[in-house]
């Protein structure tokens, strides 16, 4: 399996941890576990996305929003602390966030000349949207990342496009993005209990599951199962959201997946990917609980066993 890293991509928050529930490092818990193995290659990105890419997606307000503490804390869902900079965010979580949009890019670009799948530990930030960002995504790297393929021609816009979502959370930034785009169709299965609770983005989602909270497992891959079988047609490529957020230990999620469930969920995905030979960018997205580096190395680890095409 080919893997999305840098050094870069951690959020180290410094004292700030213990005001947010974030496991910031993860990803480098995950490369330092799959260092070791022989069937992971790592790869990277030059350097974060830059900021005239991030404008071109962005509306002219959130263009200087972007740019704005107060904007920046709101939507990272930091209290408000008052000695803290901007330029401080900037380089804590912002340059991060950035290198991880390139993250996606970067895999983008690379399935489609080679085909196969390749996992980004970071991206996958499907609540921010051209014109707000929020619920911890500032820049919308699968929105970024279509524009420029379509820009570079890696892409044109009769191309269909898939988006398999199964991060605990509704992609609500997404499905704006590509609100008037039929060509991207959406897959989400996400807890209708919790944010975000829109119904004009949810009704966008061309193959909706909606999960209640306490969710077992079980249940959970069942309903995976079903909504995957409503894929059809032919695909240019996926991108995927893995977040680890559906664990039991997420205090965000509100579902009860166990480590191995997510295991089975990825498998399950890539199997359908596979199945229909779409190639495809896992990204990260949400879930920093302590088992979440565990549950994307081994979920890695085992896909690798048993995809290898992958
Ligand atoms: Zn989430």
């Amino acid at each position: 399996m080919k893997v999305i890293y840098n050094k870069n991509f951690n959020i180290d928050l410094g004292v700030l941890k213990y005001l947010h529930p974030f496991d910031g490092m993860k990803f480098c818990k995950i490369h330092d576990e799959l260092a070791g193995s022989d069937q992971v290659e790592f790869l990277s990105p030059e350097g974060p996305i830059e900021i005239s890419i991030v404008d071109d997606f962005l509306t002219s307000v959130m263009r200087h929003r972007v740019k704005n503490k107060n904007g920046i804390m709101q939507a990272l869902e930091i209290p408000k602390v008052p000695f803290l900079s901007y330029s401080y965010l900037d380089k804590k979580i912002l340059t991060p966030m950035r290198w991880g949009v390139a993250g996606t890019l970067f895999g983008a670009k690379k399935v489609l000349e080679e085909g196969g799948v390749i996992w980004n530990l970071s991206g996958g930030y499907h609540h921010a949207m051209p014109q707000n960002m929020e619920g911890f995504c500032v820049y919308n790297d699968i929105g970024i990342c279509y524009q420029q393929l379509l820009k570079d021609g890696h892409v044109n816009k009769d191309d269909r496009i898939l988006i398999i979502d199964t991060d605990a959370h509704h992609g609500n930034g997404n499905a704006q993005t590509f609100m008037d785009n039929p060509n991207v169709v959406l897959l989400d299965i996400y807890n209708a209990s919790i944010y975000p609770a829109s119904e004009f983005t949810r009704e966008r989602v061309d193959i909706p599951m909606k999960l209640k909270s306490g969710t077992d497992g079980e249940t959970y891959l069942e309903c995976l199962k079903i909504a995957l079988s409503k894929i059809t047609g032919e695909f240019k490529f996926a991108f995927v959201i893995a977040g680890t957020d559906v664990l039991a230990v997420d205090k965000l999620g509100g579902l009860k997946l166990t480590v191995d469930d997510v295991t089975e969920r990825e498998k399950l995905t890539l199997k359908k990917l596979a199945d229909m030979n779409v190639p495809a960018v896992i990204t990260g997205g949400g879930g920093y609980s302590s088992e979440s580096a565990i549950a994307v190395t081994k979920a890695i680890l085992a896909v690798t066993r048993d995809y290898q095409r992958l």
